[in-house]
């Protein structure tokens, strides 16, 4: 824990220039689990200094010497994939089962994905015109990650930087510092040369901030809410840096007659409230047509109910808290507002769950009668919250699940698998979940519209830190 009140830069733990700390709290039951020191500038330019010197060397590596340091990281994080998941428990309340079968697991998952997709990469391309193309890193990449999914986003974006000799630097969510030690310590271990991972804590308008400004960092990469991520966009156009972003999402949910309605509805409703809610791509909004809205209803209600929640150590699938008491007052509120709209309530509802009143625990929500232009409908409210409209036909059904700024996700049930991929290729999002088909490690992840741009993951994901270099005349 000592490691949180540090840095790692130039290949060692360092101390801050800044003296400026944050404390760690449980979002369970509101304990202090550690105290996180927060960067400033000076921070962020001894990293990138550090990440500059690495580069000469670093971008010169050749593939199989990267492939076999990202062997070790694989090694090494399956070692201390418990460590990666309790780290996650404890700093954003996600029950220990599903911290490791989704969370901790993508650390491993995406690696594996990056492995072959760099195997795969074709780094000189001769072109009929006898011209090549050469396909080399970037440059000093800027990552920034949210609390959600700590891990995930640390790996979507650490790995390909490493993989295709980029060097780079950290921040991750100042609310989940503890998974990004962990991780720190597992790249430490797998011998990359000093200066090529660099970590800073701190608050995005500090930390982020001067990385966005920084002018010597050629990328950045963020993942967080399109709030910050337009932020990162302004202040990076000064220096012309590629950004690529992946944001917020309010993803349809499309529920045609034919679908299998008990099977569906109930996959539907623990889809839009795992992790709590709090994942970019869940199905918030439940649009279901009219012939069995009805029935849908019933279903919904009872599949809601059935969620159970409690506390993040004990093993099973319930849910968790919230991450913190910042994110319980935005559900809150959210709540609150869908009811002054003039939604109705069919279960859950504000305060919090009998016997669970010390964490930022939540009450499953599922509102009814909502109009898509109500606040409920078009906001992220990134807590377990879903809205259910009727729509009366295909085309109703698409004209309200593109009329959102977002696009990450939309998901179909029906049994008719021509009418899916009609559906499908009419929604302006960036993957269609189709009857329950969950997302594959290696496969581009991202969204249209303010959702973000670029892909993480697999070869879109390798190529997002790569630039082209076309030589004439050889
Ligand atoms: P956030 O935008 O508040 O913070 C995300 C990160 O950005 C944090 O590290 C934060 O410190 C930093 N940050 C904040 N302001 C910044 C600024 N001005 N400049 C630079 N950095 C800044 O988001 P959050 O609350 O941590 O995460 C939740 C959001 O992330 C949701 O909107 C969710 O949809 C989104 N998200 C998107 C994806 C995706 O892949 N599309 C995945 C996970 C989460």
């Amino acid at each position: 824990m000592e490691k949180l009140k540090k840095f790692f830069i130039n290949g060692t733990w360092v101390n801050p220039r800044s003296d400026e700390t944050m404390a760690v709290i449980s979002p369970s039951d509101l304990r202090q689990i550690g105290t996180v020191s927060l960067g400033n500038e000076q921070d962020v330019n001894d990293a990138v200094q550090s990440a500059k010197k690495a580069f000469t060397s670093f971008s010169k590596t050749k593939k199989k010497e990267r492939i076999d340091l990202l062997k070790d990281l694989k090694r090494i994080t399956e070692r201390r994939f418990e460590d990666l998941a309790q780290a996650m428990r404890e700093e954003m309340g996600a029950p220990i089962s599903m911290a490791r079968s989704a969370q901790a697991d993508a650390a491993v998952g995406h690696l594996e994905s990056f492995i072959g997709a760099l195997a795969e990469l074709k780094e000189r391309t001769l072109l009929d015109s006898g011209d090549i193309l050469l396909k080399e890193p970037v440059g000093i990449c800027g990552l920034i990650t949210p609390w959600n999914w700590p891990v995930n986003q640390i790996a979507l974006k650490v790995i390909p930087a490493l993989a295709t000799g980029c060097t780079c630097i950290l921040k991750p969510s100042e609310y989940t510092p503890l998974s990004a030690m962990v991780y720190t310590e597992i790249i430490e271990e797998a011998g990359y040369p000093a200066g090529v991972f660099n970590l800073v804590n701190g608050v995005g308008d500090t930390v982020g901030r001067a990385m966005s400004k920084h002018p010597e960092i050629d990328m950045m990469s963020f993942t967080g809410s399109t709030r910050a991520g337009i932020m990162v966009t302004k202040d990076s156009s000064e220096t012309i840096k590629r950004v690529t972003l992946e944001l917020g999402g309010k993803s349809p949910n499309i529920v045609f007659s034919d679908a299998n309605l008990e099977r569906d509805i109930k996959y539907s409703i623990n889809e839009c409230m795992f992790n709590t809610g709090q994942s970019c791509d869940a199905p918030t909004r439940l649009l279901v047509e009219h012939s069995c809205y009805e029935e849908v209803l019933k279903i919904a209600k009872k599949s809601a109910e059935e969620i159970l929640i409690g506390d993040p150590t004990k093993e099973g699938d319930h849910i968790g808290p919230l991450f913190d008491k910042i994110q319980f007052d935005r559900v809150q509120n959210m709540i609150d507002l869908g009811i002054k709209e003039g939604a109705s309530v069919l279960t859950g509802g504000l305060g919090k769950p009998h016997g669970l009143e010390k964490g930022w625990f939540v009450k499953p929500t599922i509102f009814y009668n909502v109009r898509n232009t109500m606040r409920i409908a078009r906001e992220e409210i990134f807590g377990p919250v879903l809205v259910i409209m009727p729509f009366k036909n295909e085309q109703e059904a698409i004209s309200i699940a593109n009329d959102s700024p977002y696009g990450l996700a939309a998901y179909v049930q029906t049994s008719d698998i021509k009418k899916a991929e009609r559906v499908s290729s009419q929604l302006r999002v960036g993957a269609v979940h189709i009857n329950g088909g969950g997302y594959n490690y290696g496969t581009p992840f991202g969204g249209y519209k303010q959702s973000g741009n670029g892909r993480e993951g697999g070869l879109m994901g390798l190529e997002d830190y790569l630039e082209t270099k076309s030589l004439h005349g050889l």
